[in-house]
């Protein structure tokens, strides 16, 4: 098989997989007991939780466990919705579901959202943005970092300063740049950030919310675990996994990054060389994207029927796209960045890994050329 839906789900490394199981066989018990074995187990979490706060520039305190970044966003959007109740907080029209429907849950409850348009690359308008913030007494500005579909970066060091000179607070969906990005949380200066471990192969199930503001209530209410910020005992082995992954990650950040740059351009080079209608969504290669995320427009194709196919050729992608009533419904985010009506029915994403060589990137080159030829 050949797996080309990265930014969906990762495979964690063998050595990660190695040290979760050697860390349910060495600390049985639950770190918040005060036995031995307990002390062992609290010890040992919070060494790595120190791990993972050095490596991301952050303070340890400052990062709460979760299992999933859609938890880590719930409690990151629901808290500041609690904590101000009456004030205004703005997203973009190209969020991940975590953030959108949180969103739109917050407004059915009578919270007000407003939700900055973006451009044809998907780069959210800054000018919308300042009028928004001028406008409207606000309490969160909340977007994602580096996006999951198209692989746009959002301009955050522009918009970073903007937000905090208005007084309010900034939240990042940070699942994809994590994975691909060298990120120093101190110099990025967000006040809150979702983060995925399985994104970067790292186990599911773990994440965490990267939080400065003191007061931000928890989601999830029982025990004092996290400082009091998420209850529930921890999972020592998965977040052991998510430390290893991350020190992987970043011990061969560059090297990787290069190798999934320099295949991404192996496919579209390969679709070009045979003539294929198709448009790169999003910024182009080289620019301020991410490499591993490559949505492909085609000419006058169903891409469901497209997707069916390669994977019968054992080659798995994924379509932004949903069948409602026989009707191809093309993903809102393409909607958004106003992707060409004979193109947004065609869009498939592709999103390989370090690991993908240049070989298997032109034959899955040569494979959707044939089919598109054929359809
Ligand atoms: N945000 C983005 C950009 C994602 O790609 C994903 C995963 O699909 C999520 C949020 C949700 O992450 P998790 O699977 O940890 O809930």
């Amino acid at each position: 098989m050949i797996y080309l839906d990265n930014a969906a789900s990762t495979k964690p490394t063998q050595k990660t997989m190695e040290i979760m199981k050697e860390t349910m066989e060495r600390f049985p018990a639950n770190p918040s007991s005060t036995h031995t074995m307990g002390i062992q187990a609290k010890k040992a979490l919070n060494q790595s939780k120190q791990a993972i706060a050095s490596m991301l520039g952050a303070e340890r305190k400052n990062l709460i466990i979760t299992s999933s970044a859609t938890e880590a966003t719930n409690q990151a959007l629901f808290g500041m919705f609690k904590r101000y109740p009456n004030k205004t907080m703005i997203t973009s029209t190209v969020e991940h579901a975590a953030t959108k429907n949180t969103l739109k849950a917050i407004e059915s409850m009578g919270g007000h959202v407003i939700w900055i348009p973006v451009d044809n690359d998907g780069l959210i308008l800054i000018s919308e943005l300042k009028k928004a913030l001028e406008t409207y007494d606000v309490s969160l500005v909340s977007l994602i970092y580096a996006h999951n579909e198209i692989g746009t970066i959002q301009e955050v060091n522009t918009i970073i300063p903007l937000v905090h000179a208005y007084g309010a607070y900034v939240h990042l969906d940070m699942v994809q740049s994590i994975a691909h990005m060298d990120i120093d949380f101190t110099k990025l200066n967000a006040d809150m950030a979702s983060v995925s471990a399985h994104k970067f192969h790292g186990p599911r199930g773990i994440g965490m919310l990267y939080n400065k503001v003191d007061d931000l209530p928890p989601l999830i209410h029982g025990g004092g675990h996290e400082n009091g910020k998420r209850a529930g005992t921890e999972d020592l082995a998965s977040i052991k996994g998510m430390e290893n992954a991350l020190h992987e990650k970043r011990l061969e950040h560059e090297k990787r990054e290069a190798s999934i740059k320099h295949t991404a351009r192996i496919l579209l080079d390969t679709l070009k060389a045979k003539s294929v209608d198709f448009i790169l969504n999003g910024p182009p290669l080289g620019t301020n994207r991410l490499n591993n995320v490559l949505n492909l427009s085609f000419k006058d194709i169903d891409s469901q029927t497209l997707a069916f196919e390669l994977s019968s050729e054992g080659i798995l992608v994924s379509t932004g796209s949903a069948c409602s009533s026989g009707e191809i419904i093309a993903s809102p985010t393409l909607h958004a960045l106003g992707v060409d009506h004979d193109y947004i029915e065609g869009s498939i994403r592709i999103s390989h890994n370090h690991e993908t060589t240049a070989q298997t990137m032109q034959h899955v080159g040569n494979v959707i050329a044939n089919m598109i030829g054929e359809q």
